[in-house]
């Protein structure tokens, strides 16, 4: 069976078609890696939110 690491732990694990955290080995590795975008976002909008309330807020993403 073909394996490869997990991109959060860097667990080997076997492929599976079946497995929907995939290609995290489990829902907790998934919500890590979620999580710290997450974070990174949040972290962003409130540097704006900090520097000047009436931009920044409505469409922090606008220029990505
Ligand atoms: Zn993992």
């Amino acid at each position: 069976m073909r394996e490869y690491p997990c991109p959060q732990c860097r667990n080997n694990l076997p492929w599976r078609s079946d497995n929907p955290f995939r290609p995290f080995c489990s829902e907790r590795c998934q919500k890590i890696d979620l999580g710290a975008w997450a974070q990174e976002e949040y972290a962003i909008v409130g540097d704006d939110q900090e520097n000047d309330v009436s931009t920044g807020v409505l469409n922090p993403r606008e220029d990505l």
